[in-house]
């Protein structure tokens, strides 16, 4: 199967040129040129299945034109070494638990299964080693580096903002060692982010070495997020709690949302979705006017999805025809909210109170936008994409304790710390690159 740029100027790309490239070369996002129906009677007899016999179903129907499908299987059972269970908070409210992998939080499935299918790729057509560059602000880094930890033929680097990482965040990933390199870079994210674009769009650094980035613009790390909603369904209708399904999901990049539109698509059944966001709320005010407008982002407690231009919002639009009818069509399965800091706070207190359950100060704004929006013949379901023990100076602050930290992540807090300090400034980063 083809895949097309949303910008419609690039010719269309195989799947491994989608994977391996990333980004079109005119600078658009890859979508397949088909979503693939799976029949309502193959929907309805998942709640038998596990979650891997579940994913493995979503990803032939994606992929098994262009990948073996027994090849496929072994890629989504390596991904899949951890569950991702559903668990009731109150009432009508379930959350979807994303942080049982290595990281604890739910960008673990696409980056494993990202370096595993690039891996496969590189191996079948022969290209030598492939060099991942990954900015990050904390989570995309950790789970990007533990995803591609060890994977033949791909080499890791990952920029970081010196003194503005959490301890926890940073020993994720400055403690791997082996195809790993952390690189601390004396400035901020933003610059961390220039370094990488720059180094793409520079002609000899790419004829030194081959680059390549991990993050959700990439179809083989978005993609597969499909898999843990097709699996949350299933967990609720072994209960009988499938219908009037409502899912409410905390957005940043809108990759996660944008793979649970496309799980939508191939007819799973959910009657509507929610995008949760923080102050950084520009979908909401798309959905509201139908403009949009980007903005510089603002930082929160929930920083992950401090994000005022959302990279996917390209494939929403594509994906709802990009015509004038689709701005209606989306505001008619897709709404929105949005909540400050404090707002944050007080759901994590009120639901650790009254449901003894402690949220994340993201799935904070997924299970806030449930209780103000659900009604009472819905069941409302949010993805709690992080382990509050990531976020622990947060929380501890707003419950006034001290949450324990789970053994695996104490684990990479013994490790010790190995990373390169480099400038800012592009050249000095060029020249580091050119070195190896
Ligand atoms: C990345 C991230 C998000 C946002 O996900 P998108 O796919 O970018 O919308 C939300 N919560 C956590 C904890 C994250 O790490």
């Amino acid at each position: 199967m083809k895949y097309y740029s949303t910008n419609k100027q690039a010719r269309p790309a195989s799947l491994e040129e989608a994977v391996i490239n990333g980004l079109a070369e005119d600078r658009g996002l890859y979508m397949p040129e088909r979503i693939k129906n799976i029949p309502t009677e193959t929907i309805r007899r998942m709640k038998g299945l596990s979650f891997q016999e579940i994913a493995c179903i979503v990803a032939r129907t994606y992929f098994d034109e262009d990948i073996d499908g027994e090849i496929l299987d072994k890629i989504v059972n390596d991904t899949l070494s951890f569950d991702t269970p559903v668990v009731q908070v109150n009432k009508n409210i379930y959350s979807l638990e994303l942080f049982h992998g290595p990281t604890l939080a739910f960008k673990d499935v696409g980056a494993r299964f990202m370096a595993r299918m690039l891996g496969y790729f590189i191996n079948k057509m022969g290209i030598g080693q492939v060099n991942v560059l990954v900015a990050t602000s904390g989570d995309t880094g950790s789970a990007v580096a533990n995803g591609f930890l060890g994977v033949p033929g791909i080499h890791v680097y990952v920029l970081y903002p010196k003194g503005k990482v959490s301890p926890i965040q940073e020993c994720q990933f400055t403690t791997l060692g082996n195809n790993i390199t952390a690189l601390e870079i004396n400035g901020v994210f933003d610059d961390c982010q220039a370094l990488v674009k720059s180094a793409f769009m520079d002609k000899e650094l790419n004829k030194h070495m081959k680059l390549t980035s991990a993050n959700s613009i990439n179809v083989a790390r978005f993609l597969p997020q499909s898999f843990y909603y097709f699996n949350a369904f299933a967990r609720l209708d072994e209960d009988n709690k499938a219908e009037n399904l409502v899912v409410c999901v905390p957005s940043g990049n809108f990759g996660n949302i944008t793979a649970g539109l496309f799980a939508h698509r191939m007819g799973l059944p959910v009657k509507r979705f929610i995008a949760a966001n923080n102050r950084n709320d520009v979908f909401l005010e798309y959905l509201r006017t139908g403009h949009y407008d980007p903005r510089p982002s603002i930082q929160t407690i929930a920083n992950a999805m401090d994000v005022g231009n959302p990279s996917n919002f390209a494939r929403i639009i594509d994906l709802f025809g990009n015509n004038r009818n689709t701005h209606e069509n989306i505001c008619q399965l897709i709404s929105g909210c949005s909540y400050n800091d404090e707002n944050i706070a007080d759901t994590i207190r009120k639901v650790y109170a009254s449901c003894n359950y402690i949220l994340d100060p993201h799935g904070a704004c997924g299970y806030q936008g449930l209780a103000d929006n659900l009604s009472n013949d819905e069941t409302g379901i949010f993805l709690e994409t992080a382990h509050p023990a990531k976020f622990k100076d947060t929380i501890d602050k707003i419950l006034n304790a001290d949450i324990a930290i789970p053994d695996k992540l104490k684990a990479f807090m013994n490790g010790e710390k190995q990373s390169t300090p480099l400038e800012k400034d592009f050249d000095s980063f060029k020249e580091y690159l050119l070195s190896r």
